[in-house]
């Protein structure tokens, strides 16, 4: 038994969920209480425990086994949750290599001291005398006493090795300290302290464990005004996010992260009590970082300032967010995927602008109520986009206004939905004041050439075909052996696209010519299946996918059931050639969300009867609307499947017969 079978196995899902629903309680079969991810005011978050699973019946509509609500009540990876629930549960984890082993104990130790050293800067800013000038600066930013010590701001002293001292003296080594980014070796010379005569703000990652230092200058000359920690072991500014740990509750509760671009003014609109703001680390905005964020809301405004240096670090933020939210689900082979998948991912992305000349710190510390109108009024992402990239032209001439239209129309092409796209439309109209038709006619013809061809289907080389076909080996299950025969289809699913990851684009593709989503992580009901596909859908498309390059992205808790899948694949009587796995696999994939849809409804029925029991009318209105709706899904679902047997005999059928 893996790992995550052994810990789902000794917790149970009712006790590891109660803490975070006070109000759960038993009605009838299942538990239920008001969702903690949402706002509700009658119960719509149910707990099964013979199935150990969960779902949200209300605005979230999710659910999943303990791994994923661990995962969204914390906002943990998988691994993450694997540790932490594996602990609760006394479950020993793999055996790990001795590399490993050591790497993690080196991390641990760094972490240590980087806690520490928060400490004595914190220490030095509340109560040394020479921190008086720190002191000073902090009132002058307008910093409170429970900001300092929520974020346990520091103070680094002007001297040369205040805290390496400090450190040696506690027994730490000095190569852990250098190690830990927490010095500066110049040649032939001992090494000092790396902040000196700084304001120091602990970095933490988004389970509140310091990483890192974030150092400003207090006087000048003093090198940069402002200098971060070192990449290390330990510290990767491109993937933390300042103030997540902090924020992320109030996120989830606002349903929106407010982005800034340093941590000043991620300090100061915590100060004024805007709790739901994180700030980058000096780059644009990273996919780590907005991966982070998507696990607590689909609403961001990145607030930024006015000035242009400002400008260009939007526009890169933008190009980041796009890319990474259209990849959140999964990558498309075609443009058109990327578009329909865009519309699906219900994420609303908006820029808000600071008046002219300021930063979010000087809105916040003058003006708060200014602050909290310019981010309720943030210009959604598009509108912005066709700002910025016209801002240089010349609108009232021929040449600025075809440049223009050059420049936005392969925007409104990537717009989801048709109504969003004729309001652009229209707003392009009026913006270069030419008629909405020849925009329209403009935007077909663009439209056409980018479509025109399909990128060419791999060709395979061509075993003789196996006559006749096999039919599918595995049929609908009926509903109450759902869960085990999901799970196997799903290892089956996955073990093939890990042995032939080429096959990942061509069932994508397939599933999108017969109207339907491409694979994602939400097809997977077995968690731990989920967690590995995140790292099987990237590495499939990277240039020469080998297992030897699918280790180490796949999480060391993950080897073991990476390795029961090859092998379950290496076992099978015959390894079915390319052409019959084609045909298979899509068919396979429609087959895992049918079964999912079937156990959606089992629970919806149970809730109903439940709700008979209880007399409750909505809710039972509620589960009618739900159960006809998943049923017209599966509907779908059936006729997706009959498409896709059709185009799979008719291919062969063009090969074979000319
Ligand atoms: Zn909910």
């Amino acid at each position: 038994m893996s790992a995550a079978a052994e810990v789902k196995e000794r917790l149970n899902i009712v006790d590891v969920v109660s803490p975070y629903v006070p109000s759960l309680k038993k009605a009838g079969k299942v538990y239920k209480g008001l969702c903690p991810f949402h706002t509700e005011k009658t119960p719509s978050f149910v707990v099964y425990e013979s199935t150990q699973t969960w779902r949200c019946f209300g605005t979230c509509g999710e659910g999943g086994d303990v791994f994923n609500f661990m995962m969204k009540a914390e906002g943990y990876d998988f691994v993450e949750a694997l540790k932490v629930l594996a602990a609760k549960a006394g479950v020993v984890l793999e055996k790990r290599t001795p590399q490993a082993e050591a790497a993690d104990k080196q991390r641990k130790k760094l972490l240590e001291i980087v806690a520490v050293a928060a400490q004595f800067f914190h220490k030095q800013l509340l109560e040394s005398p020479s921190a008086q000038f720190a002191r000073d600066y902090v009132a002058r930013r307008e910093l409170g006493r429970e900001t300092i010590s929520k974020f346990q701001l520091g103070y680094a002293p002007n001297q040369r090795d205040a805290l390496k001292s400090a450190l040696l003296k506690r027994g730490y080594a000095e190569k852990d300290l250098e190690a830990a980014g927490l010095l500066v070796t110049k040649e032939n010379a001992p090494s000092i302290d790396r902040f000196r005569n700084r304001f120091v703000v602990p970095i933490r990652d988004i389970r509140g464990r310091v990483v890192g230092f974030g150092a400003r200058a207090l006087k000048d000359g003093f090198g940069p005004k402002y200098l971060n920690s070192p990449q290390s072991n330990i510290f990767n500014k491109s993937e933390v996010l300042f103030g997540l740990d902090v924020a992320k509750s109030a996120i989830r509760e606002k349903n929106r992260v407010v982005i800034v671009e340093g941590y000043m003014d991620a300090l100061q609109a915590h100060e004024r009590g805007f709790a739901n703001v994180v700030a980058q680390m000096g780059t644009a905005l990273t996919e780590p970082q907005l991966k982070q964020l998507k696990r607590f809301t689909d609403t961001f405004v990145l607030a930024l300032d006015a000035d242009s240096a400002g400008d260009a670090a939007t526009l890169r933020g933008i190009n980041v967010a796009r890319g990474v939210l259209s990849d959140a689900v999964v990558a498309v082979p075609t443009m058109r995927g990327t578009v329909q998948l865009e519309g699906k991912l219900n994420a609303d992305i908006r820029v808000a602008t600071m008046p002219l000349g300021k930063d979010p710190d000087d809105v916040l510390k003058t003006d708060p109520a200014l602050w909290e109108k310019t981010i309720a009024e943030a210009q959604p992402l598009v509108d912005y986009y066709i700002h910025a990239i016209t801002a240089d032209l010349d609108l009232n001439e021929a040449k600025g206004k075809s440049a223009a239209v050059q420049r936005i129309i392969p925007v409104i092409k990537e717009i989801p939905g048709a109504v969003e796209q004729a309001h652009y439309l229209q707003k392009l109209a009026r913006l270069v004041k030419v008629d909405e038709r020849t925009l329209r006619a403009e935007l077909e013809r663009f439209s056409a050439a980018t479509n025109a061809k399909p990128a060419r289907r791999q060709r395979f080389s061509s075993p003789p075909p196996p006559p006749p076909f096999p039919e599918d080996g595995e049929t609908t299950k009926p509903a109450r052996r759902a869960v085990k025969s999901s799970t196997r289809l799903e290892n089956r699913c996955l073990g093939t696209i890990i042995a032939k990851p080429e096959l990942l684009s061509y069932v994508n593709r397939a599933l999108y010519d017969v109207g339907i989503d491409v694979l994602a992580v939400s097809d997977f009901a077995d968690s731990v299946n989920g967690a590995l596909f995140l790292a099987v859908k990237q590495w499939a498309i990277s240039e020469a996918p080998t297992l030897e390059s699918l280790m180490p992205v796949v999480p060391e808790e993950l080897h073991g059931h990476l390795a029961t899948l090859v092998s379950l694949w290496h076992n099978q009587p015959a390894i079915p050639p390319d052409e019959s796995l084609q045909k298979d696999l899509p068919k396979m994939i429609v087959r895992m969300r049918r079964l999912r849809l079937e156990e959606t409804i089992k629970e919806l029925n149970m809730l109903q009867i439940g709700a008979l029991e209880a007399q409750d009318r909505a809710l039972l209105a509620r589960c009618q609307t739900d159960i006809s709706h998943a049923k017209a899904t599966l509907n779908e679902l059936d006729k997706a499947h009959d498409s896709l047997s059709i185009m799979g005999r008719r291919r062969l059928e063009e090969k074979y017969l000319g």
